[in-house]
């Protein structure tokens, strides 16, 4: 198993970890339904892309029916 070759000191290692913060995104309104979409993006509430509808969205599943 390979094995470290020198101790890498607090300083060292908070040096390397000050790069690692998650970046926070820069979501913009979907202009179909106004929810926070990403750039570049299908809208995941509606399936909207560019204005028009990409992805169909189910929201009238009948859970009963599938079930008999
Ligand atoms: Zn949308």
């Amino acid at each position: 198993m390979a094995v470290p070759q020198n101790r890498v000191t607090k300083s060292k290692r908070n040096m390397r970890r000050a790069h690692d913060a998650l970046v926070a995104g820069n979501p913009a309104d979907c202009p179909n339904c106004g929810e926070l979409k990403r750039p570049h993006h299908v809208c995941g509430a509606c399936g909207h892309y560019d204005a028009r509808e990409v992805v169909a969205t189910t929201k009238d599943v009948d859970l009963d029916e599938d079930a008999a």
